[in-house]
Protein backbone atom coordinates (compact mmCIF):
# COMPACT_ATOMS: atom_id res chain seq x y z
CA UNK A 1 0.00 0.00 0.00
CA UNK A 2 1.28 3.66 -0.85
CA UNK A 3 0.12 4.72 2.69
CA UNK A 4 2.98 1.99 4.33
CA UNK A 5 5.41 2.42 2.29
CA UNK A 6 5.70 6.18 2.75
CA UNK A 7 5.06 5.86 6.27
CA UNK A 8 8.10 3.55 6.38
CA UNK A 9 9.89 5.82 4.41
CA UNK A 10 9.17 9.24 6.12
CA UNK A 11 10.10 6.99 9.38
CA UNK A 12 13.56 6.73 7.53
CA UNK A 13 13.58 10.61 6.11
CA UNK A 14 13.17 12.06 9.54
CA UNK A 15 16.34 10.85 11.18
CA UNK A 16 18.26 12.92 8.58
CA UNK A 17 20.14 15.51 10.19
CA UNK A 18 21.11 17.62 7.17
CA UNK A 19 19.02 18.10 3.50
CA UNK A 20 21.86 17.26 1.64
CA UNK A 21 21.43 16.73 -2.40
CA UNK A 22 22.48 13.42 -1.85
CA UNK A 23 20.19 11.90 0.96
CA UNK A 24 17.06 14.54 -1.33
CA UNK A 25 17.92 12.20 -4.38
CA UNK A 26 17.68 8.94 -1.80
CA UNK A 27 14.28 10.08 -0.65
CA UNK A 28 13.12 11.22 -4.28
CA UNK A 29 13.96 7.87 -5.36
CA UNK A 30 11.99 6.32 -2.85
CA UNK A 31 9.18 8.88 -3.62
CA UNK A 32 8.94 8.46 -7.32
CA UNK A 33 8.78 4.09 -6.75
CA UNK A 34 5.65 4.71 -4.12
CA UNK A 35 3.76 7.28 -6.41
CA UNK A 36 4.05 4.84 -9.27
CA UNK A 37 3.37 1.83 -7.71
CA UNK A 38 0.08 3.55 -6.47
CA UNK A 39 -0.60 3.83 -9.98
CA UNK A 40 0.06 7.28 -10.93
CA UNK A 41 1.01 8.56 -14.24
CA UNK A 42 4.44 9.00 -15.21
CA UNK A 43 4.94 12.10 -16.21
CA UNK A 44 2.82 13.48 -13.31
CA UNK A 45 5.13 11.45 -10.94
CA UNK A 46 7.79 13.37 -13.20
CA UNK A 47 6.30 16.52 -12.54
CA UNK A 48 6.10 16.17 -8.85
CA UNK A 49 9.39 14.81 -7.86
CA UNK A 50 11.07 17.61 -9.83
CA UNK A 51 9.56 19.87 -7.98
CA UNK A 52 10.20 18.63 -4.62
CA UNK A 53 13.71 18.21 -5.18
CA UNK A 54 14.24 21.72 -6.65
CA UNK A 55 12.21 23.00 -3.95
CA UNK A 56 14.03 21.05 -1.17
CA UNK A 57 17.40 21.86 -2.52
CA UNK A 58 16.65 25.89 -2.70
CA UNK A 59 15.16 25.80 1.41
CA UNK A 60 16.84 26.86 4.19
CA UNK A 61 16.83 24.19 6.51
CA UNK A 62 14.90 25.74 9.83
CA UNK A 63 16.92 25.37 12.79
CA UNK A 64 14.15 23.96 14.78
CA UNK A 65 12.98 21.50 12.37
CA UNK A 66 14.50 18.09 11.80
CA UNK A 67 15.24 17.91 8.03
CA UNK A 68 13.87 14.95 7.19
CA UNK A 69 10.45 16.96 8.60
CA UNK A 70 10.63 19.57 6.18
CA UNK A 71 11.15 18.25 3.28
CA UNK A 72 7.95 15.98 4.40
CA UNK A 73 6.08 19.22 4.40
CA UNK A 74 7.77 20.38 0.55
CA UNK A 75 6.32 16.90 -0.63
CA UNK A 76 2.74 17.62 0.67
CA UNK A 77 2.73 20.87 -0.60
CA UNK A 78 3.85 19.98 -3.85
CA UNK A 79 0.60 17.16 -3.93
CA UNK A 80 -1.26 19.68 -2.42
CA UNK A 81 -0.67 22.81 -5.12
CA UNK A 82 -0.68 19.60 -7.45
CA UNK A 83 -4.53 19.09 -6.71
CA UNK A 84 -5.60 22.13 -5.95
CA UNK A 85 -8.30 23.32 -8.31
CA UNK A 86 -9.69 27.05 -9.79
CA UNK A 87 -12.70 25.58 -9.82
CA UNK A 88 -15.11 25.28 -6.15
CA UNK A 89 -18.08 23.27 -5.89
CA UNK A 90 -20.71 23.00 -8.07
CA UNK A 91 -22.32 25.89 -10.50
CA UNK A 92 -24.43 28.43 -8.78
CA UNK A 93 -27.03 28.57 -11.06
CA UNK A 94 -30.48 27.73 -10.26
CA UNK A 95 -32.50 25.06 -10.97
CA UNK A 96 -28.92 23.45 -12.11
CA UNK A 97 -29.36 20.30 -13.89
CA UNK A 98 -26.53 17.72 -13.18
CA UNK A 99 -26.40 14.76 -15.35
CA UNK A 100 -24.04 12.03 -13.65
CA UNK A 101 -21.92 9.50 -16.52
CA UNK A 102 -19.55 6.91 -16.53
CA UNK A 103 -19.03 3.43 -17.27
CA UNK A 104 -21.47 0.54 -15.70
CA UNK A 105 -20.94 -0.12 -12.04
CA UNK A 106 -18.51 2.94 -11.49
CA UNK A 107 -21.22 3.99 -9.11
CA UNK A 108 -23.12 6.86 -11.04
CA UNK A 109 -26.57 5.51 -9.57
CA UNK A 110 -25.19 5.40 -5.90
CA UNK A 111 -23.52 8.13 -6.50
CA UNK A 112 -26.80 10.26 -7.97
CA UNK A 113 -28.33 9.27 -4.49
CA UNK A 114 -25.44 10.52 -2.62
CA UNK A 115 -25.42 14.08 -4.22
CA UNK A 116 -28.80 14.37 -3.77
CA UNK A 117 -28.35 13.94 -0.49
CA UNK A 118 -26.10 16.33 0.20
CA UNK A 119 -27.33 18.89 -1.69
CA UNK A 120 -30.65 18.27 0.20
CA UNK A 121 -28.71 19.12 3.84
CA UNK A 122 -27.56 21.85 1.87
CA UNK A 123 -31.40 23.59 1.53
CA UNK A 124 -31.85 22.79 -2.02
CA UNK A 125 -35.00 21.34 -3.22
CA UNK A 126 -33.69 18.29 -5.26
CA UNK A 127 -34.90 15.39 -7.12
CA UNK A 128 -33.64 12.68 -9.32
CA UNK A 129 -33.94 11.49 -12.96
CA UNK A 130 -33.65 7.80 -13.41
CA UNK A 131 -32.58 8.21 -17.13
CA UNK A 132 -30.74 4.99 -17.30
CA UNK A 133 -33.41 3.33 -19.66
CA UNK A 134 -31.34 0.26 -20.80
CA UNK A 135 -32.28 -1.73 -17.42
CA UNK A 136 -35.02 -2.06 -15.82
CA UNK A 137 -33.01 -2.75 -12.43
CA UNK A 138 -30.73 0.55 -12.48
CA UNK A 139 -34.81 2.38 -12.01
CA UNK A 140 -35.35 0.20 -9.29
CA UNK A 141 -32.23 1.03 -7.51
CA UNK A 142 -32.52 4.87 -8.09
CA UNK A 143 -36.55 4.58 -6.40
CA UNK A 144 -35.35 2.37 -3.49
CA UNK A 145 -32.64 4.88 -2.80
CA UNK A 146 -34.72 8.12 -3.45
CA UNK A 147 -37.07 6.80 -0.89
CA UNK A 148 -34.57 6.13 1.32
CA UNK A 149 -33.74 9.71 1.35
CA UNK A 150 -36.63 10.78 0.65
CA UNK A 151 -36.32 12.46 -2.36
CA UNK A 152 -38.96 12.82 -5.35
CA UNK A 153 -37.80 10.41 -7.95
CA UNK A 154 -38.65 10.91 -11.84
CA UNK A 155 -39.14 7.73 -13.53
CA UNK A 156 -39.69 6.55 -17.63
CA UNK A 157 -43.44 4.97 -18.32
CA UNK A 158 -43.53 2.08 -20.03
CA UNK A 159 -41.78 2.17 -23.66
CA UNK A 160 -40.88 5.65 -23.26
CA UNK A 161 -38.41 7.09 -25.41
CA UNK A 162 -35.61 8.32 -23.84
CA UNK A 163 -35.88 11.86 -25.70
CA UNK A 164 -39.53 12.11 -24.89
CA UNK A 165 -38.75 11.24 -21.51
CA UNK A 166 -36.08 13.58 -20.77
CA UNK A 167 -38.10 16.16 -21.90
CA UNK A 168 -41.41 15.62 -20.29
CA UNK A 169 -38.84 14.95 -16.93
CA UNK A 170 -37.32 18.30 -17.42
CA UNK A 171 -40.99 19.96 -18.25
CA UNK A 172 -42.11 18.55 -14.28
CA UNK A 173 -38.88 19.43 -12.93
CA UNK A 174 -39.78 22.79 -13.71
CA UNK A 175 -43.18 22.49 -12.94
CA UNK A 176 -42.18 21.00 -9.30
CA UNK A 177 -39.78 24.14 -8.68
CA UNK A 178 -37.09 22.03 -7.79
CA UNK A 179 -33.88 23.81 -7.37
CA UNK A 180 -31.11 21.09 -8.17
CA UNK A 181 -32.31 17.99 -10.34
CA UNK A 182 -29.48 15.20 -10.88
CA UNK A 183 -29.85 12.49 -13.48
CA UNK A 184 -28.82 9.47 -13.40
CA UNK A 185 -27.87 7.64 -17.06
CA UNK A 186 -26.50 4.84 -18.19
CA UNK A 187 -23.38 2.90 -18.53
CA UNK A 188 -21.86 0.51 -20.41
CA UNK A 189 -19.10 -1.99 -19.55
CA UNK A 190 -16.66 -0.36 -21.47
CA UNK A 191 -16.78 2.83 -24.22
CA UNK A 192 -18.59 2.13 -26.87
CA UNK A 193 -20.37 4.43 -29.34
CA UNK A 194 -23.69 3.36 -28.73
CA UNK A 195 -23.34 5.32 -24.71
CA UNK A 196 -21.82 8.10 -26.19
CA UNK A 197 -24.38 8.89 -28.56
CA UNK A 198 -26.90 8.17 -26.15
CA UNK A 199 -24.92 10.71 -23.50
CA UNK A 200 -25.12 13.20 -26.18
CA UNK A 201 -28.62 13.15 -27.04
CA UNK A 202 -29.24 13.37 -23.26
CA UNK A 203 -27.16 16.18 -22.85
CA UNK A 204 -28.60 17.97 -25.80
CA UNK A 205 -31.89 17.39 -24.12
CA UNK A 206 -31.20 18.16 -20.98
CA UNK A 207 -28.41 21.10 -21.26
CA UNK A 208 -26.68 20.26 -17.88
CA UNK A 209 -24.60 22.84 -16.16
CA UNK A 210 -23.05 20.32 -14.76
CA UNK A 211 -21.40 16.86 -16.40
CA UNK A 212 -19.99 14.86 -13.74
CA UNK A 213 -18.13 11.88 -14.69
CA UNK A 214 -18.30 9.04 -11.95
CA UNK A 215 -14.97 6.96 -11.59
CA UNK A 216 -14.13 4.32 -9.65
CA UNK A 217 -11.37 5.52 -8.02
CA UNK A 218 -9.49 1.83 -8.70
CA UNK A 219 -9.00 2.64 -11.87
CA UNK A 220 -5.57 3.73 -11.79
CA UNK A 221 -4.40 5.01 -14.89
CA UNK A 222 -6.97 4.05 -17.46
CA UNK A 223 -8.89 6.29 -15.60
CA UNK A 224 -7.18 9.07 -18.13
CA UNK A 225 -8.55 7.34 -20.89
CA UNK A 226 -12.01 7.12 -19.64
CA UNK A 227 -12.12 10.84 -18.92
CA UNK A 228 -10.41 11.48 -22.42
CA UNK A 229 -13.17 9.23 -24.01
CA UNK A 230 -16.07 11.11 -22.78
CA UNK A 231 -14.90 14.59 -22.96
CA UNK A 232 -14.23 14.12 -27.14
CA UNK A 233 -17.85 13.53 -26.83
CA UNK A 234 -19.27 15.75 -24.04
CA UNK A 235 -18.07 18.35 -21.94
CA UNK A 236 -17.60 16.92 -19.09
CA UNK A 237 -16.94 19.84 -15.99
CA UNK A 238 -15.58 17.89 -13.01
CA UNK A 239 -15.12 14.23 -11.54
CA UNK A 240 -16.39 12.37 -8.92
CA UNK A 241 -14.32 9.44 -7.35
CA UNK A 242 -16.31 6.34 -6.24
CA UNK A 243 -15.70 3.77 -3.58
CA UNK A 244 -12.35 5.79 -2.08
CA UNK A 245 -12.53 3.48 0.66
CA UNK A 246 -11.45 0.78 -1.58
CA UNK A 247 -7.82 -0.55 -1.69
CA UNK A 248 -6.29 0.90 -4.70
CA UNK A 249 -7.05 4.52 -3.88
CA UNK A 250 -4.72 7.49 -4.85
CA UNK A 251 -3.45 7.18 -8.60
CA UNK A 252 -6.34 8.40 -10.48
CA UNK A 253 -7.15 11.79 -8.56
CA UNK A 254 -3.16 13.08 -9.46
CA UNK A 255 -3.13 11.24 -12.86
CA UNK A 256 -6.69 13.12 -14.39
CA UNK A 257 -5.90 16.43 -12.96
CA UNK A 258 -2.60 16.00 -14.90
CA UNK A 259 -3.79 14.76 -18.30
CA UNK A 260 -7.28 16.68 -18.57
CA UNK A 261 -7.03 19.36 -16.50
CA UNK A 262 -10.25 18.36 -14.56
CA UNK A 263 -10.74 18.46 -11.16
CA UNK A 264 -12.24 15.94 -8.34
CA UNK A 265 -15.14 17.69 -6.90
CA UNK A 266 -16.52 14.76 -4.40
CA UNK A 267 -15.43 11.44 -3.28
CA UNK A 268 -17.24 8.43 -2.27
CA UNK A 269 -16.34 7.07 0.93
CA UNK A 270 -18.69 3.95 0.95
CA UNK A 271 -21.33 1.62 -0.10
CA UNK A 272 -23.97 4.25 1.96
CA UNK A 273 -25.50 7.40 0.45
CA UNK A 274 -24.12 9.63 3.42
CA UNK A 275 -20.58 8.16 2.50
CA UNK A 276 -20.03 10.97 0.22
CA UNK A 277 -17.68 14.29 0.49
CA UNK A 278 -16.63 17.27 -1.06
CA UNK A 279 -13.06 16.58 -2.26
CA UNK A 280 -10.36 18.65 -0.64
CA UNK A 281 -6.96 17.70 -1.94
CA UNK A 282 -5.44 18.73 1.70
CA UNK A 283 -7.88 15.70 3.32
CA UNK A 284 -6.90 13.58 0.15
CA UNK A 285 -2.90 13.79 0.49
CA UNK A 286 -3.27 13.64 4.45
CA UNK A 287 -5.28 10.50 4.15
CA UNK A 288 -3.12 9.41 1.59
CA UNK A 289 -0.24 9.73 3.30
CA UNK A 290 -0.87 10.32 6.32
CA UNK A 291 1.64 12.96 7.54
CA UNK A 292 -1.13 15.64 8.60
CA UNK A 293 1.11 15.88 11.89
CA UNK A 294 4.16 16.38 10.95
CA UNK A 295 3.09 19.22 8.64
CA UNK A 296 1.11 20.94 10.96
CA UNK A 297 3.96 21.01 13.45
CA UNK A 298 6.36 22.30 10.59
CA UNK A 299 3.96 24.76 9.87
CA UNK A 300 3.47 25.92 13.34
CA UNK A 301 7.13 26.09 13.85
CA UNK A 302 7.68 28.07 10.69
CA UNK A 303 4.97 30.38 11.00
CA UNK A 304 6.16 31.68 14.83
CA UNK A 305 9.21 31.00 15.66
CA UNK A 306 11.98 33.68 14.60
CA UNK A 307 15.51 32.29 13.78
CA UNK A 308 17.53 35.55 15.31
CA UNK A 309 15.94 35.40 18.77
CA UNK A 310 16.62 31.56 18.51
CA UNK A 311 20.28 31.67 17.47
CA UNK A 312 20.83 34.09 20.53
CA UNK A 313 19.01 31.63 22.97
CA UNK A 314 20.72 29.02 21.93
CA UNK A 315 24.15 30.34 22.11
CA UNK A 316 23.61 31.77 25.75
CA UNK A 317 22.41 28.33 26.85
CA UNK A 318 25.85 27.02 25.41
CA UNK A 319 27.36 29.34 26.92
CA UNK A 320 25.68 28.68 30.36
CA UNK A 321 23.92 32.05 31.11
CA UNK A 322 20.02 30.71 30.64
CA UNK A 323 18.89 32.84 32.94
CA UNK A 324 15.03 34.21 33.71
CA UNK A 325 14.66 36.30 31.30
CA UNK A 326 15.51 33.50 28.67
CA UNK A 327 13.25 31.11 30.41
CA UNK A 328 10.36 34.02 30.26
CA UNK A 329 10.92 34.42 26.37
CA UNK A 330 11.56 30.31 25.72
CA UNK A 331 7.60 29.44 28.13
CA UNK A 332 6.32 32.27 25.61
CA UNK A 333 7.49 31.01 22.60
CA UNK A 334 6.52 27.75 23.95
CA UNK A 335 2.79 29.15 24.31
CA UNK A 336 2.58 30.57 20.94
CA UNK A 337 2.69 27.05 19.45
CA UNK A 338 0.07 25.37 21.38
CA UNK A 339 -0.86 22.41 23.29
CA UNK A 340 2.52 21.48 24.61
CA UNK A 341 2.23 17.66 24.99
CA UNK A 342 1.61 17.50 21.67
CA UNK A 343 4.37 19.91 20.73
CA UNK A 344 6.65 17.61 23.38
CA UNK A 345 6.08 14.43 21.69
CA UNK A 346 7.60 15.20 18.60
CA UNK A 347 11.05 15.79 20.07
CA UNK A 348 13.37 12.67 20.17
CA UNK A 349 14.94 12.19 23.19
CA UNK A 350 12.41 14.52 24.94
CA UNK A 351 11.67 12.95 28.44
CA UNK A 352 7.84 11.84 28.16
CA UNK A 353 4.77 14.38 28.21
CA UNK A 354 3.73 16.50 30.60
CA UNK A 355 7.22 17.83 32.16
CA UNK A 356 6.36 21.06 31.24
CA UNK A 357 2.86 22.08 31.51
CA UNK A 358 1.88 26.21 30.36
CA UNK A 359 -1.53 27.54 30.89
CA UNK A 360 -2.21 30.84 30.50
CA UNK A 361 -2.69 31.88 33.79
CA UNK A 362 0.19 30.26 34.80
CA UNK A 363 1.94 31.89 32.40
CA UNK A 364 0.70 35.06 33.77
CA UNK A 365 1.75 34.34 37.54
CA UNK A 366 5.21 33.95 36.59
CA UNK A 367 5.31 36.26 33.95
CA UNK A 368 4.41 38.85 37.20
CA UNK A 369 7.32 36.96 39.33
CA UNK A 370 9.89 37.06 36.80
CA UNK A 371 9.29 41.04 35.95
CA UNK A 372 9.41 41.59 39.80
CA UNK A 373 12.95 40.24 39.68
CA UNK A 374 16.09 43.08 39.43
CA UNK A 375 17.65 42.53 36.26
CA UNK A 376 20.78 40.96 38.77
CA UNK A 377 18.42 38.28 39.99
CA UNK A 378 16.65 37.08 36.82
CA UNK A 379 20.65 36.80 35.32
CA UNK A 380 21.34 34.68 38.60
CA UNK A 381 18.70 33.44 40.25
CA UNK A 382 20.89 31.70 43.09
CA UNK A 383 20.82 34.65 44.92
CA UNK A 384 17.73 34.55 45.68
CA UNK A 385 17.11 34.33 49.68
CA UNK A 386 14.16 34.17 51.53
CA UNK A 387 13.73 38.27 51.88
CA UNK A 388 14.30 38.35 48.31
CA UNK A 389 11.13 35.76 47.80
CA UNK A 390 9.34 38.22 50.37
CA UNK A 391 10.26 40.94 47.89
CA UNK A 392 9.34 39.65 44.99
CA UNK A 393 6.10 38.06 45.75
CA UNK A 394 4.92 41.41 46.93
CA UNK A 395 6.06 42.99 44.16
CA UNK A 396 3.95 40.22 41.95
CA UNK A 397 1.13 39.80 43.75
CA UNK A 398 1.92 35.88 44.29
CA UNK A 399 3.27 33.81 47.63
CA UNK A 400 6.41 32.89 48.31
CA UNK A 401 5.85 28.90 47.82
CA UNK A 402 4.80 29.83 44.69
CA UNK A 403 7.69 31.32 44.11
CA UNK A 404 9.36 28.57 45.37
CA UNK A 405 7.70 25.65 43.06
CA UNK A 406 8.79 27.85 40.17
CA UNK A 407 12.44 28.35 40.68
CA UNK A 408 12.30 24.78 41.49
CA UNK A 409 11.46 24.12 38.44
CA UNK A 410 13.59 26.34 36.70
CA UNK A 411 16.42 24.26 38.52
CA UNK A 412 15.14 20.95 36.79
CA UNK A 413 15.02 22.35 33.42
CA UNK A 414 18.51 23.98 33.40
CA UNK A 415 19.65 20.78 34.49
CA UNK A 416 17.48 18.85 31.65
CA UNK A 417 19.59 21.27 29.20
CA UNK A 418 22.81 21.08 30.57
CA UNK A 419 21.69 17.16 30.67
CA UNK A 420 21.54 17.16 26.78
CA UNK A 421 23.19 19.52 25.62
CA UNK A 422 26.29 17.11 26.77
CA UNK A 423 24.96 14.42 25.18
CA UNK A 424 26.29 13.05 22.06
CA UNK A 425 22.64 13.05 19.94
CA UNK A 426 21.87 16.47 20.96
CA UNK A 427 19.09 17.69 22.47
CA UNK A 428 16.95 19.11 19.94
CA UNK A 429 14.36 21.67 22.02
CA UNK A 430 12.66 24.15 19.55
CA UNK A 431 16.02 26.59 20.65
CA UNK A 432 18.72 24.21 19.33
CA UNK A 433 20.38 23.95 16.45
CA UNK A 434 20.94 20.15 15.62
P1 LIG B 1 -23.58 2.31 -11.71
O1 LIG B 1 -23.70 1.05 -12.50
O2 LIG B 1 -22.54 3.21 -12.25
O3 LIG B 1 -24.87 3.00 -11.51
O4 LIG B 1 -23.04 1.88 -10.26
P2 LIG B 1 -23.85 1.61 -8.93
O5 LIG B 1 -24.27 2.90 -8.31
O6 LIG B 1 -24.93 0.64 -9.18
O7 LIG B 1 -22.72 0.99 -8.01
C1 LIG B 1 -22.06 -0.22 -8.29
C2 LIG B 1 -21.62 -0.86 -6.98
O8 LIG B 1 -20.65 -0.06 -6.36
C3 LIG B 1 -22.74 -0.99 -5.98
O9 LIG B 1 -22.62 -2.23 -5.34
C4 LIG B 1 -22.48 0.14 -5.00
O10 LIG B 1 -22.95 -0.18 -3.71
C5 LIG B 1 -20.98 0.23 -5.03
N1 LIG B 1 -20.51 1.58 -4.69
C6 LIG B 1 -20.82 2.76 -5.25
N2 LIG B 1 -20.14 3.78 -4.69
C7 LIG B 1 -19.39 3.24 -3.71
C8 LIG B 1 -18.42 3.78 -2.76
O11 LIG B 1 -18.12 4.99 -2.69
N3 LIG B 1 -17.83 2.89 -1.93
C9 LIG B 1 -18.10 1.55 -1.97
N4 LIG B 1 -17.46 0.75 -1.13
N5 LIG B 1 -18.97 1.02 -2.85
C10 LIG B 1 -19.61 1.84 -3.71
MG1 LIG C 1 -26.67 2.76 -12.44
Amino acid sequence: LLQQKLQSLFKNLRGYGKLSEENISGAIREIRLALLAADVHYQVVRDICEEVKQKALGTKVLESIRPGDQFIKIFHDALIEYLASEKQGLSTERPLRILLCGLNGSGKTTTAAKLALWCKKNKERVGLVAADLTRPAAREQLTKLASQIDVPVYAPEKEEKIEAFLSRALEQTKQDRLSVVIYDTAGRLDLDEELLKELQLAYSVVLPQEVLLVIDSATGQKGVDIVKAFLEKIPVSGLILSKFDGDARGGAAFSVKKVTGLSVLFLGTGEKVEAFEPFRAERLVDRLFGFGDIVSFVEKVEAQIKEESLAEIEKKIRSKQFGLDDFLVQMRMLKKLGPLDQLLSYLPGFPGKGQIEIDDKKLKRIEAIVLSMTPEERKNPDIINGKRKLRIAKGSGTTVPEINEFLRRFDSVRKLIKKFSASKEGFKFPFFKN
